[in-house]
């Protein structure tokens, strides 16, 4: 579902060669009204994602598997193994796609953990991910993304510091100049820059 919401299918071909490549068994053709389906469903379950606190993704999930999901039921069509549905028989690749989802997030989330599933942390990313790790600390959908955050933020700290040095000779000049005498804070400026020029200009 995350590959489908970061990047929606723009035919159904396209969405029944995804689903498939995901291992999904696809029994019926896969129709125009599937993809609408499927594109209309992908803001709802970003909503889910998004949601600020553990009550609120649990109320928007139960919306979701309330029109997705329908009783368990045990099956093994398509040679597949016995396994449980969690929906209808007979139904397109639109509804089956929408209960797999729903119910496969609230199994995510209720067996590892309500907050384990977000967007990256980085800004002009924002995809969406399933947090798998150990920790369950996870806050960027990949490595490179984790990454390239450490790096600028390893550089914003720098200018900082920089700036702060800056400020601080500044400082240092702009209070030698208003004190008058200037002995007690030019002088102990350790770079020296300027320090003699500006002390030869005072009536000492
Ligand atoms: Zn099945
Ligand atoms: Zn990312």
């Amino acid at each position: 579902m995350i590959q489908l919401a970061t990047a929606p299918p723009r035919t159904p071909e396209e969405l029944a060669e995804r689903c498939l490549a995901a291992g999904m068994a696809i029994d019926r053709p896969v129709s125009e009204g599937d993809l609408t389906e499927i594109l209309e469903f992908i803001p709802h379950w970003l909503a889910v994602a998004d949601a600020d606190t553990d009550e609120q993704r649990a109320v928007l999930l139960n919306a979701l598997l309330a029109s997705a999901s329908a009783h368990p039921r045990v099956t093994d069509h398509a040679d597949g193994g016995w396994h449980i549905h969690y929906r209808d028989d007979g139904l397109g690749l639109g509804a089956v796609l929408r209960a797999v989802v729903s119910v496969g997030t609230a199994l995510h989330l209720t067996g590892r953990g309500m907050h384990r599933l977000g967007r990256c942390t980085l800004a002009e990313c924002g995809r969406v991910y399933a947090d798998f790790t150990r920790g369950g600390r996870q806050r960027y959908c990949c490595h490179a993304c984790a990454n390239r955050d450490a790096v600028r933020r390893h550089r914003a700290r720098r200018a900082a510091g920089r700036e702060r040095a800056q400020r601080v000779a500044q400082g240092r000049v702009a209070g030698g100049e208003a004190s008058g005498d200037g002995e007690t804070v030019a002088c102990g400026v350790p770079n020296g820059r300027g320090d003699g020029r500006r002390h030869s200009r005072r009536p000492a």
